[in-house]
C-alpha cells in the first residue's frame, strides 16, 4: 500500500478532479429545491449521479432518504458519511446564474453542496475500492430543517446491518474562512424545542378588570419570570436560552381577552439543562397563573437533541484535515453554536463528529457575509473539493488502521 503522504495527495487531487461535476450537480439541485421528508426530484438527481457505481441501495418507507453502501474487499470497520438534501421555505435573492426556480424555496443552508460532496466522495471511493478494509455508508437524508429526517431513517432500520463504527458529517458555512474546517470536542450545536403556554382567565370590560380575570399581565409576568429563572437556576457553565418569540392576546383597547398565548424556543447544550428548562417553564407558567387566580396550559414540543461530538472522532478529523491541507486547515471552535442539527440523533446512537467547512465567498469578509438561512446566502462552491477529499480521507483513516 502507498504511504500516507501519497494517499493524502491522492484524495486532494481526486477532490479537485471531481469539482466540476460536483459544481454541476450542486447547481442542478440548487435550481430545484424541495422541502421536508419527501424530495423526489433531488433523490432522482442523486441516484442518477450514483448510477453505475458498485453500491447497494437501501431506502425506508418514511422518507426519500437514501443509504448507499460500498463494501471494500475486506470485512473491517464501517464508516458512515452523511449529507442532508432539503431546502428552506424562503425566496432566494442572490442573483446567481443558477438561482432557485421555485418561488418560496431555496437551498439557503447549503445542503445542495452536502449532496454534491457526498456524491464526489462516493465516486472516488468506489474507484479506489481496493484500498478499503471495510464498508462505507453514504447517508443522504431529507428533512434536516426541523423534520427529523435522520431519526426517521434510524427508525426505518437504515443504520443497522451494517451499523456504523464511526459517523462523520460536514456542514458548509459562509461565516468561516474559505477552506478551513472547524469543530470541537463535546457539544457542537444546541437542542431546539418549542414551548407553548395558554393562560386562561375571564374576559370582560377593560374599564372593570376586577370583574374579569385578565391574562395579559399574567402572561407578561410569566415572560419576565422565565428570564429570571434562566439566569438564577440554570448553571452558567451549562447554559440555556429561552426566548418567547410570540405573544398573542386580545383584539382592541376596551376588551379584556379571555386568554393569552405564548410561543417560545428553548436551546440547551446538555440534556440535563434541557430537561431543567422544560420543567421550569411548566412550573413557572402554572404557578404564576395560579397565584393570580388564573390557569395555564403548557406544552413542550421536542425538537432536535443536543449535537454532541465524540472527542476521539474530532481528533481523527482534525489530524486528517491537517495532513491533507496543512496545519491551519483545522480550527478548534471556542464555543458551540446555539443552532440545532438533525445529525444529533445519529451521534446519540453512534460515535462520530460533525465539522464545518468554511466557504466564505471570494472577496467577501467571512465575519460579515450573509449567514446560513439568509435569502442572500452565497458560498464559495470551489471549497467542495476540500470537503470531498476530507470525506474520503476520514473514511480511509477509520477503515485502515487509525486507532479509534
Ligand atoms: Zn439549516
Ligand atoms: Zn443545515
Amino acid at each position: 500500500m502507498d504511504d500516507g503522504a501519497i494517499t493524502q495527495g491522492l484524495w486532494t487531487e481526486a477532490g479537485l478532479e471531481e469539482l466540476p461535476q460536483a459544481i454541476a450537480l450542486r447547481r442542478a439541485i440548487h435550481m430545484e429545491p424541495e422541502l421536508g421528508l419527501h424530495l423526489p426530484k433531488t433523490t432522482a438527481k442523486l441516484k442518477a449521479a450514483l448510477a453505475g457505481l458498485p453500491l447497494e441501495f437501501k431506502e425506508g418507507p418514511s422518507t426519500t432518504g437514501v443509504m448507499a453502501i460500498l463494501r471494500g474487499p475486506a470485512n473491517g470497520r464501517t464508516v458512515l458519511l452523511r449529507g442532508d438534501m432539503d431546502a428552506l421555505p424562503l425566496t432566494e435573492d442572490t442573483g446567481v446564474d443558477f438561482v432557485s426556480q421555485v418561488p418560496g424555496a431555496m437551498h439557503a443552508c447549503g445542503h445542495d453542496t452536502h449532496v454534491a460532496m457526498l456524491v464526489g466522495a462516493a465516486r472516488i471511493l468506489c474507484a479506489h475500492r481496493e484500498r478499503l478494509n471495510g464498508t462505507v455508508m453514504f447517508m443522504v437524508q431529507p428533512g434536516e430543517e426541523g423534520w427529523h429526517g435522520a431519526k426517521h431513517m434510524i427508525d426505518d432500520g437504515l443504520l443497522a446491518d451494517p451499523a456504523p463504527d464511526v459517523c462523520f458529517a460536514i456542514h458548509i458555512s459562509p461565516n468561516m474562512p474559505a477552506g478551513v474546517f472547524g469543530s470541537r470536542h463535546g457539544p457542537l450545536l444546541a437542542s431546539a424545542d418549542k414551548v407553548r403556554a395558554r393562560i386562561v382567565g375571564k374576559g370582560g370590560h377593560a374599564s372593570a378588570p376586577h370583574d374579569a380575570a385578565d391574562p395579559v399581565p399574567v402572561a407578561c409576568e410569566i415572560v419576565t419570570a422565565l428570564q429570571t429563572f434562566i439566569t438564577r437556576q440554570i448553571p452558567v457553565f451549562d447554559p440555556a436560552v429561552l426566548t418567547i418569540g410570540k405573544i398573542e392576546a386580545g383584539t382592541t383597547d376596551n376588551i379584556i381577552p379571555e386568554e393569552a398565548r405564548l410561543l417560545g424556543t428553548v436551546r440547551a447544550l446538555s440534556e440535563r439543562s434541557r430537561a431543567k428548562v422544560h420543567e421550569g417553564f411548566e412550573r413557572i407558567a402554572h404557578h404564576i397563573a395560579a397565584a393570580h387566580g388564573l390557569t395555564a396550559e403548557t406544552e413542550v414540543e421536542q425538537g432536535f437533541p443536543v449535537t454532541v461530538n465524540h472527542n476521539h472522532v474530532v481528533d481523527l478529523v482534525a489530524r486528517t484535515a491537517r495532513q491533507l491541507f496543512g496545519e491551519g486547515a483545522f480550527k478548534s471552535m471556542p464555543s458551540p453554536l446555539m443552532g440545532a442539527e438533525d445529525f444529533a440523533y445519529v451521534l446519540q446512537k453512534f460515535p462520530g463528529a460533525m465539522a464545518f467547512l468554511g466557504a466564505a465567498p471570494e472577496g467577501g469578509d467571512w465575519r460579515s457575509c450573509c449567514p446560513l438561512h439568509s435569502n442572500r446566502m452565497i458560498l464559495d462552491e470551489t471549497q467542495m473539493a476540500r470537503g470531498i477529499a476530507l470525506h474520503c480521507a476520514v473514511a480511509e483513516a477509520v477503515l485502515n488502521g487509525e486507532d479509534l
